[in-house]
This record gives C-alpha cells, sequence and structure tokens, in this order.
C-alpha cells in the first residue's frame, strides 16, 4: 500500500519532526535561530498566506512570522531540506474579516486579513487542499500545524484542576503547574468504511453536504471498540446493514479539527438498508458502473462522490480498480 499513502490527502508531510528536540531545550533554541528556519502561522484556525511570485505559500521565514502579532504559542513541526518549521499561533483577535467581495482565485466560506500586514491573505485549509492551491507537502505540513495548534488552542486550562496550563516540550505537551498533570494532543479515531456487497455498494448522505453527493459512512470510534467493531456499530446504526469482515485500506490526517480517518471496505451481510433519519438524509446502494458515472462528473442525475483529498475517493477508487482486475 505504500503507494496509495501517495495518492490521500493531507498525507506526504516531509518533515523529520525531530523528536528528540522536544526534550533539549538547547538543540530548539538553536533550531529556532537558525537563518533558514521557517514557520507557518494560524489566526481562527486558518492559514496565513503569502504571495511568492505567482503563487502562494504559507511558510514565511521565522522572524517575518513572529511579527504578525503578539504569538500565542511557538511549535517546533521539524525540518526538512530546507530548514527547520515551526508553527505559530496567533490570537483570534489579531484577523478581522476581509471587506473585499472580489471573488478572486479563491471562493471560500470565510477570508480574512491582518490589519497591519494587506499583502497577506488568510484562508481555510480545506478549500486550498481543495483547489491544490499549495503544493501538496505544504499542505501536510498544516494539517500537522492546524491539529498541535488547535490543541494549544482549546486547552489553555488544566482538564483536571482549571489552572492555566503552559506549552512544553516544543509545543506537543502541556503541563499544570498547580496539580502536575501533563496533557498531551491527541487525534480522533473517525472510522470510514466502503460498505461492499458483490459489484454494490452503500453511499449516503448528510443534510449538510454538497446537493447530489454521496459518500461512505463514518463514525468516530468510542472507548472499548475496536476499529473493527466501530465499522459495524455505525453501518447498523446509520443504515441498518450487517457487516461482516472489515479489512483496513489507508488511513488519513484530517485536522478538522484533530481526526485520524481509518478507511476500511466492509462486507455487508444484509441488503435491506434502515436510514437514521437524524443522521443521513439519504442511503442508497449503487452499482460500479454508477459510482464510475459519479466520479467521472457524468451521472444522469447528478450524483458525485467526494473529491481526491477526502479519503472516501480513495476507497471508492479502491474498491472501482479491484472490479477491474
Ligand atoms: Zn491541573
Amino acid at each position: 500500500m505504500s503507494f496509495h499513502d501517495l495518492d490521500i490527502g493531507f498525507a506526504g508531510n516531509p518533515l523529520d519532526r525531530l523528536s528528540q528536540a522536544r526534550e533539549d531545550s538547547r538543540l530548539l533554541a538553536g533550531l529556532a535561530a537558525a537563518p533558514d528556519a521557517r514557520a507557518v502561522a494560524f489566526v481562527q484556525s486558518m492559514p496565513v498566506l503569502r504571495l511568492a511570485g505567482e503563487t502562494l505559500s504559507s511558510l514565511h521565514p521565522l522572524a517575518a512570522a513572529r511579527a504578525f502579532g503578539a504569538i500565542r504559542e511557538e511549535v517546533l513541526l521539524g525540518r526538512d531540506g530546507n530548514g527547520p518549521a515551526f508553527a505559530l499561533l496567533l490570537p483570534d483577535d489579531a484577523a478581522q474579516a476581509e471587506e473585499s467581495t472580489d471573488a478572486g482565485a479563491f471562493v471560500d466560506q470565510r477570508r480574512l486579513i491582518l490589519p497591519a500586514f494587506p499583502a497577506l491573505q488568510i484562508r481555510d485549509l480545506r478549500p486550498l487542499a481543495n483547489k491544490a492551491a499549495l503544493p501538496r507537502a505544504e499542505i501536510a505540513l498544516l494539517a500537522q500545524a492546524k491539529a498541535i495548534l488547535h490543541f494549544h488552542a482549546h486547552h489553555p486550562f488544566c482538564p483536571r484542576c482549571g489552572a492555566p496550563t503552559h506549552s512544553a516540550q516544543g509545543g506537543w505537551r502541556r503541563d499544570c503547574p498547580a496539580c502536575g498533570a501533563r496533557h498531551f494532543p491527541r487525534a480522533d479515531p473517525v472510522a470510514i468504511m466502503n460498505v461492499v456487497d458483490g459489484d454494490f455498494c452503500l453511499l449516503g448522505r448528510q443534510k449538510i453536504f454538497p446537493e447530489g453527493m454521496y459518500s461512505c459512512l463514518a463514525g468516530f470510534v468510542e472507548g472499548g471498540e475496536t476499529f473493527e467493531e466501530a465499522v459495524r456499530r455505525e453501518v447498523m446504526e446509520e443504515a441498518g446493514i450487517r457487516v461482516g469482515a472489515v479489512r483496513y485500506v489507508a488511513s488519513q490526517p484530517w485536522p478538522f479539527p484533530a481526526s485520524i480517518m481509518v478507511g476500511c471496505e466492509a462486507q455487508a451481510l444484509s441488503r435491506e438498508i434502515a436510514i437514521d433519519r437524524a443522521e443521513l438524509e439519504d442511503c442508497r446502494w449503487f452499482g460500479r458502473a454508477e459510482v464510475l458515472a459519479m466520479f467521472e462528473g457524468r451521472h444522469q442525475q447528478g450524483f458525485f462522490t467526494p473529491n481526491p483529498i477526502a479519503i472516501a475517493h480513495t476507497l471508492l477508487q479502491h474498491w472501482l480498480d479491484e472490479g477491474r482486475r
């Protein structure tokens, strides 16, 4: 599966995460002082972008990024051949809504600016990834940064005793000086499954999906549950379909806000769908030819599947490829 890894959105981070530098404050300080040190900066969960020639870039010289505002947190992401890379968290009030209605190169839900830096743009990561507006490796690096900065933004106080916490270990832990608790960032596992029965697969749609889009069913893995059990439970809850064998296919970092998607293929043991209307607006079986038409944008009813940054696309592609063998 190693070649398939490259086809997955938000995968392929080029950084060596340098976990040894998290323990070694001198090494950490040396990396931050390196002349080629770079940083990505986030405000309100969105990366700050600059134009480098004709193209967008989210990487800034570290010293320049530190001047964007009163930095709340600075995290070592790692290093690649271009130098060390850090992630900076700006306070929410550093940014303002952009007034311009010019659609420009992007049409996003939200657009922000830093008032003192009018040349910089602030955009949601998801449309940036959807439109491949940044190099693939940079999208992956931003996924790492967004997830760890979400941890800092949401853990200013100790969940155990309520005292203020502070960053430690290069930004990969938060410590509570009052009770001694140490808090680590976590990735929330989500099982996502292509439920198949011969030449048919089960796809559903939530009300919030764009009109016509159908995707694989998915749900958070709960405590005391294996991935396989989570797959069977979710498919039964949402669609009333019994599932037998579950096979792992691939995984994907999904930084909205900090998930790891575990992509599986699941064998259906029953056919009759009973939709949980609280979760799904619709759910039905689709044949291979129909899924292919959805993939290729020529479905008669205009139905389509998620775009390639979503692992649902990878799971369906994998199933279609297998059907050709
Ligand atoms: Zn505490």
